[in-house]
Formats: structure tokens, C-alpha cells, sequence
């Protein structure tokens, strides 16, 4: 099976950081924490020390990197171009190797690679949650009733699925046939908590008609493995998507889930060139509308009815791989929306995958400041394009007292088109 690199593969990469401290100003937790520890050039002299065994792996030493949202602001500040996401991710998977995953990440690890059973949890979980959560006001979520593991207290959830998505839509659904096929990748937000946004998906790609495989042995992307350090569990779900995605010929793999174009367009690149032709084929979807273009065909709808103020909040996965503008197109073609950009609408909204679950008190520090630029913007939505994103900013926002709802900016579109 192919192998993600280890440290060893990265040592020129950890020799390329010259310790300017340019990443200190761009790291949203060492923004709220003010502490070596906690940016980048911290993290990547931790690195250097393991590799050459001047240093043990020790409890301040793993809460150290521990403490990284794997949001990638400081590689895109950095002037050597230092991969710091990766040494960091790298170095998470060697504690792993050496002192055995935690607890949580034992539990990512158990059910990521068995869809089955996260069906059946889900199936659970949407049974039971009236027992275990209470409805917040507005439709913004629900909070636990009793005390639960991994869940603090204070976090506002979205509720799980009726039914998983992909357990309600046909394999294959045909459009026109001078137009192109292509995958969707739902990935795990999609499927379980957001279905609305999957049918969305769906109904904006038939306008164009598009033909749409939904392929259903499609597993998780693997990014909360990677973030958890579970290298075995990552390899197994890159060989499954990979088989599930290349079952059927396509022109495009298209996601709605910023992490999961990150972990199939990006992640798989470096497991062997099968990965890299799918990588190559993978479109997140707004790049992919404009590019068969829909805002020209947007520009022709009438606008009528009540008008929305909305911001754009750029998912870190997205803003890394250099597509903030095809969004924010989208966005200001829909009929009825005012976009007005939000001050650091490019900075991290602090979920960081698993990192909010282990240090959901900084999480919640770096989502305020995110909230307030959302509040200050005037703005009645904040759209973006990540499902994650969209559960952390609705949290922030309820922390911060807001009226504002956080969308997927497809749901936007299919209001607009219906
Ligand atoms: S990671 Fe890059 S920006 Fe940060 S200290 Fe090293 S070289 Fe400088
Ligand atoms: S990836 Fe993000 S959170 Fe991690 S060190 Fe870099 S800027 Fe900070």
C-alpha cells in the first residue's frame, strides 16, 4: 500500500525553515495564546529535535503539536515556502507510531474506515439525540443536555440526518449527454449532518445537466485521521476513494466540502500517480460552475423578491489552494444578494478537524473574532463551502449573541434557480 511521507522524507523541508518568525502574525492560535509552542517555527524545531533524537516525546512536547489547526496560514506567509501543515501532520503520525494513538484518536481510527458502522451510529444518534440534546432557539443548533465525551458542554451542534444523503439519492443520475460526467464526492459533513447541501449539489448540477455518479462505496476523505496522526487509516480510505472514484469513467471528481477537495485533491498527490490522476480530475464545485458557466446563465434570472446581505467566509482548505474568487463569483451573480466582504474573511474560523475537539476553549477564542467581523459586516449570512466550517461559525455566532445563520453558498443557489 502506498505510504504518506514520514519525517525522514521531510528533513530538507524542516532544514528549509530559517526561524524569521514571519508565520508568528498569521497563526490564529498563536494569536490567542501568544506562545512559542504554539506557531509554526515552534512546531517545526520540535520536528528538527525528534528527527535528530535530541529530544523525547513528552507531554508538553505532544500538547505542543497538538496545538495546530492544520489551517496551512503559516506556509502561505512563509518566504522559504516551509510545507509547515505537513511536518506538523508528519509529526503527529510519528508520536502516534511510537506511543500509540489517544483516545480519540483510536475512535477516528475505529469507525473512518467502517461506513457501516457510522451509518449505524448515525441511525443512533438522530434516534436518540431528543434524549441527549435540546433544540436552541432559531433553528441554530442543539446542545448537549448531560455531560458527553469530546463535547463540551457550551458547543452548539447541528442535528444528525434523517438518513445518511447518499443513502437516499440513485447511484447515477443522467443529464445531458453532450455535457460532462462527473463524481461527487460528499464526503462525512454532507452525508450526515447536511444533506440539504448534497441535494443542493444535485439540483444546481441538473440545471446545467450535468450526468452525476454518487458513487456509494465512497468512505471518508481521511483529513481527521490526519489531523488524529492515524497514518494506517488514511491509507486504507485514500485506496478505497480511490477505487470507489475510478469505478466509473468521469471527466471531473467534484466536492462541496472544502477539507474533502483538500484531502482527495491534495493528500492522495503524494501516495502515487493513480492519486495523482485523480487529484488532477478533482474540482471543488464552484470552480467547476464557473468554469462551465454558470454566472453568465445566473445573470439572466430575474431578481425578485426580498434582498440578502451576505459575507463570504473563505474555508482554509479552499484559501490554501488559491481559489477565493470563484466562490465570491457565485455569490455576487445569485438574484437578491448584496455581498459585502467581512474584514479577515481569509482567516482560519478555528475548527481545525479534530483540533476543536481537543482544544475547543482556543477554538471558541479564535471563532469569537471570527463572529465579530461576521456581526460587524452587517451582513443577515455568512456563506461558505465547507460543511465543518459552516457547524463552527453557526457555534460562533450563538456564542456571540448574533442573528446571522451560516450556509453553504449552493443552498443560496438553489433557492435563487427554484
Ligand atoms: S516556518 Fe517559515 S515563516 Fe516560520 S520561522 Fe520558519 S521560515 Fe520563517
Ligand atoms: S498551520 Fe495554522 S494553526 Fe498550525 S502553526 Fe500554521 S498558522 Fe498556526
Amino acid at each position: 500500500m502506498a505510504k504518506l511521507k514520514n519525517l525522514q522524507d521531510l528533513r530538507n523541508e524542516i532544514e528549509m525553515c530559517v526561524k524569521c518568525g514571519a508565520c508568528r502574525a498569521h497563526c490564529p492560535v498563536f494569536g490567542v495564546e501568544k506562545h512559542e509552542g504554539r506557531v509554526a517555527r515552534g512546531k517545526v524545531a520540535l520536528a528538527h529535535a525528534v528527527l535528530d533524537q535530541t529530544i523525547d516525546f513528552e507531554p508538553k512536547m505532544i500538547e505542543d503539536i497538538s496545538q495546530c489547526l492544520l489551517c496551512g496560514s503559516c506556509y502561505a506567509q512563509c518566504p522559504n515556502k516551509v510545507p509547515t501543515d505537513e511536518i506538523i501532520a508528519a509529526t503527529r503520525r510519528q508520536i502516534a507510531a511510537d506511543h500509540g494513538l489517544n483516545s480519540f484518536g483510536k475512535g477516528v481510527a475505529a469507525l473512518l474506515g467502517r461506513p457501516r458502522l457510522m451509518n449505524n451510529l448515525a441511525k443512533a444518534g438522530r434516534f436518540l439525540s431528543p434524549l441527549f440534546f435540546k433544540k436552541l432557539p432559531e433553528n441554530s443548533g442543539l446542545r448537549l443536555r448531560f455531560p458527553a465525551p469530546w463535547i463540551e458542554a457550551d458547543r452548539t451542534l447541528p442535528p444528525i440526518a434523517s438518513k445518511p444523503f447518499r443513502d437516499t439519492v440513485p447511484e447515477f443520475i443522467a443529464g445531458d449527454p453532450n455535457m460532462p460526467t462527473v463524481a461527487f464526492f460528499s464526503g462525512c459533513g454532507i452525508n450526515y449532518m447536511y444533506p440539504a447541501i448534497g441535494e443542493a449539489f444535485l439540483k444546481v448540477l441538473k440545471f446545467l445537466g450535468v450526468n452525476v455518479f454518487i458513487p456509494k462505496e465512497q468512505a471518508c476523505c481521511g483529513l481527521p485521521a490526519v489531523s488524529a496522526g492515524a497514518q494506517a487509516t488514511v491509507e486504507q480510505l485514500a485506496l478505497q476513494n480511490l477505487s470507489a472514484l475510478s469505478a466509473q469513467r468521469v471527466d471531473f471528481v467534484v466536492t462541496a466540502c472544502a477539507s474533502c477537495h483538500s484531502g482527495i485533491g491534495k493528500l492522495y498527490s503524494d501516495l502515487g500517480t493513480d492519486y495523482q490522476t485523480l487529484a488532477a480530475k478533482t474540482r471543488d464545485i464552484f470552480v467547476f460552475l464557473v468554469e462551465h458557466g454558470l454566472p453568465e446563465k445566473l445573470s439572466s434570472l430575474p431578481a425578485t423578491g426580498k434582498r440578502t446581505r451576505v459575507t463570504y467566509h473563505d474555508p482554509c482548505h479552499l484559501r490554501s489552494h488559491g481559489i477565493v474568487s470563484e466562490p465570491r463569483q457565485i455569490l455576487q451573480a445569485i438574484p437578491n444578494i448584496d455581498f459585502v466582504e467581512m474584514a479577515e474573511a481569509g482567516t482560519c474560523c478555528g475548527l481545525g478537524g479534530t483540533y476543536s475537539v481537543h482544544h475547543y476553549q482556543t477554538s471558541k477564542k479564535i471563532g469569537a473574532k471570527k463572529a465579530a467581523h461576521i456581526l460587524a459586516s452587517g451582513a443577515d449570512l455568512v456563506a461558505t463551502n465547507c460543511p465543518g466550517c459552516i457547524m463552527q461559525l453557526q457555534d460562533s455566532i450563538n456564542h456571540a449573541q448574533g442573528r446571522q445563520r451560516s450556509v453553504h453558498i449552493l443552498e443560496l443557489l438553489v433557492a435563487a434557480l427554484e
